[in-house]
């Protein structure tokens, strides 16, 4: 069973939300919401522009954009280019597309980048786990062994606009950055019809840009979802939360959360949430799982070596931020 529970990311939104265009006072500003169902989860756009015609031709163009993205890399659509390369024979090279390719190129910059804690070759495991549907069982060490030994980055070449697999049996899973590098994507697109400035919120990521100041993301606690443990300034860039506590199997009464780790097989364990904010949201999201699966030191250590990155790891009432990150832990009253 598959179970989506809280929204992870929230953003606390300057004026009133709405699917209705409103003026801002003292300004000719305009702000258009949107809220629509893609990539399997739920997606609210805000924008800011200068009428409402460019408003809602960048709200939009970010759903159209989106949607794309999605019809692309999504493993549960087997007409996606991405699927097509998952049945391909091996060695044989399908055009995929730039797009495609580009965050397949990313992907295995993120694995090495990670130590193969980010892994994008991981979909063999998440079959064996049942994520994508059958009964879900627990997994026998010899079938375990054998799809952790599919998980090979190195066998995956990514070309312009093709890409090849070298082992039969080997398939990707973009599950872990498509949704980043879909908001990044958006809000260029909502940009060059005009927009002046855009929240777009989709699933645990989020990307902010432009005119709107004064956002703040506040990061959930992952054993208790309906509470915030702290508040984060975000001007503009993007942020992302990873956690054990929105997907899952049931298995043997257990849940199982669908973040995997290349190097056991295993689910990481639930009751950790990792959240990062950097400049793109293709980053964020993909360092977010890759944090969840390294844990707190080795994912904190990894996020401090890495420029304009910043984030804060929550587990077990423990809040561990990087060093540059300003944060506000809420007031919960008496
Ligand atoms: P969400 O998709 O809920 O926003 P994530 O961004 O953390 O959460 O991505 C989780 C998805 O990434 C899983 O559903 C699976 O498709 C894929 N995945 C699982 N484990 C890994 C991993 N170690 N490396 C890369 N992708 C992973
Ligand atoms: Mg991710």
């Amino acid at each position: 069973m598959i179970r989506r529970l809280v929204v992870l990311v929230a953003v606390t939104w300057p004026a009133a939300s709405g699917a209705v265009a409103a003026a801002l006072p003292g300004d000719q500003t305009i702000q258009h919401e949107e809220v629509r169902q893609v990539m399997g989860t739920l997606a609210a756009v805000r924008v800011w522009a200068d009428n409402v015609p460019v408003g809602r031709a960048a709200v939009d163009t970010a759903f159209a954009v989106l949607v794309e993205v999605d019809s692309l890399m999504s493993t549960w659509n087997g007409n996606s280019p991405l699927s097509r390369l998952n049945r391909a024979p091996v060695d044989q090279w399908v055009p995929v597309g730039p797009d495609v390719c580009r965050v397949l190129a990313a992907a295995v910059e993120l694995s090495r980048l990670t130590g193969g804690a980010f892994d994008p070759m991981v979909l063999p495991l998440v079959r064996l786990w049942r994520f994508q549907g059958g009964k879900a069982t627990l997994p026998a060490a010899a079938d375990l062994a054998a799809a952790r030994a599919l998980v090979d980055v190195g066998a995956l070449a990514v070309e312009a606009t093709r890409a090849r697999l070298r082992r039969a049996g080997m398939a990707v899973d973009l599950g872990g950055i498509a949704k980043g590098y879909a908001l990044d994507r958006a809000a260029a697109a909502m940009r060059s019809v005009g927009a002046r400035g855009g929240v777009l919120d989709l699933g645990g990521n989020l990307l902010v840009f432009g005119v709107g100041a004064g956002r703040e993301v506040a990061v959930v606690d992952p054993r208790h979802p309906g509470q915030l443990v702290l508040t984060v300034p975000l001007p503009a860039g993007a942020v992302a939360t990873s956690g054990q506590y929105e997907r899952f199997v049931t298995i043997e009464g257990r849940d199982y959360g669908h973040i995997l780790d290349p190097r056991t097989g295993w689910p990481v364990p639930a009751g950790c949430s990792a959240t990062v904010i950097a400049s793109e949201a293709l980053w964020a999201d993909a360092l977010a799982t890759a944090v969840l699966v390294l844990g707190p030191e080795a994912g904190l250590a990894l996020l401090e070596r890495l420029p304009d990155v910043e984030g804060v790891v929550v587990v077990g009432g423990d809040i561990l931020p990087t060093s540059g990150l300003m944060t506000t832990v809420p007031d919960q009253g008496p």
